[in-house]
């Protein structure tokens, strides 16, 4: 039974940015929808640009933010290329490049994504990508983004991968090398919410995403635990969380992903805070939202 004839679709009364949304060419998207496919993570949501820019249009969100990935050395310059003309097309996208630790030429093509291209940052999939976040190969790459205040956003908990190339330590090592990095971590830093939660008391540009880490729904997928994350620690973080829905490879309808709020009953300004106005700083966009 579809879960949208048992709950009524939320109709949030905010403006909504979602930072978390995963768009590819046409190739590697299909090669995900049949390795998506090949587990019992039925996705049922088109990975077509246009068709994710519509559907987030119709839920609400004004804004949001995507990405792909380099899962081996040598594929990063021509989906950065792909991502900016993607972004060009799509008024409401904000466009986060890619590159691999192994790349050649790092350097230079973490210089062409961000000032030739314009990309706004670089998403890392540590667990996919296989190398680890303080690897001394990228430091270049976050001096970079250090320089232009451009943003890092990073899987590198634990959830639901378990490996060498996640975890909080590695993470501590690169935010006390670059303090001043822009940085989202993904899935609230699953499963080490608390230690990544605790380091955004010291460094002041550090957020996380509620990607799949507090929707009931995505539970049995990923592992989360959703009721391990209390009232008290939203709270207590509100403004360093983000909203962001991992659309459209979710293999649920998209309120689920925001749901959580409205039945934890957060107070009204605690959401404005979650599902825009931080990611609007987060991202440099307008703070007044709207859209
Ligand atoms: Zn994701």
């Amino acid at each position: 039974m579809a879960r949208a004839e048992r709950r009524p679709p939320l109709a949030p009364e905010l403006p909504c940015i979602d930072v978390h949304v995963h768009l590819h060419p046409e190739r590697l998207a299909r090669a995900i929808e049949r390795w998506f496919a090949e587990t019992r993570w039925v996705t049922a949501h088109p990975f077509e640009p246009e068709a994710v820019a519509a559907t987030l249009q119709e839920r609400g969100v004004s804004r949001f933010c995507f990405f792909s990935y380099a899962h081996r050395p040598g594929m990063a310059r021509e989906l950065n290329r792909w991502l900016a003309a993607t972004a060009a097309r799509l008024p409401q996208a904000v466009a986060l490049g890619t590159l691999h630790a192994g790349d050649a030429d790092l350097d230079a093509l973490a210089r062409e994504a961000l000032e030739d291209l314009g990309l706004a940052g670089f998403k890392l999939h540590l667990s996919v990508q296989r190398f680890h976040v303080d690897d001394p190969r990228l430091f270049p790459v976050y001096e970079r983004l250090e320089a232009t205040g451009r943003r890092l956003m990073l899987h590198v908990g634990t959830m639901p991968y378990r490996d060498a190339y996640t975890g909080v330590a590695g993470f501590r090592r690169l935010m006390r090398r670059f303090p001043r990095l822009r940085v989202c971590v993904a899935h609230m830093g699953c499963f080490e919410s608390d230690a990544f939660l605790a380091l955004t008391e010291r460094f002041e540009h550090l957020y996380v995403d509620t990607t799949m880490a507090l929707a009931p729904d995505a539970a049995p997928y990923v592992g989360a635990e959703p009721a391990a994350l209390a009232d008290a620690t939203l709270l207590r973080y509100q403004d360093r969380i983000l909203f962001g829905s991992d659309f459209p490879l979710i293999p649920y309808d998209y309120d689920e992903e925001r749901r959580w709020a409205w039945d934890r009953g957060l107070p009204p300004e605690v959401r404005r805070k979650i599902f825009h106005d931080n990611a609007a700083r987060f991202l440099g966009l307008p703070p007044a939202g709207g859209g």
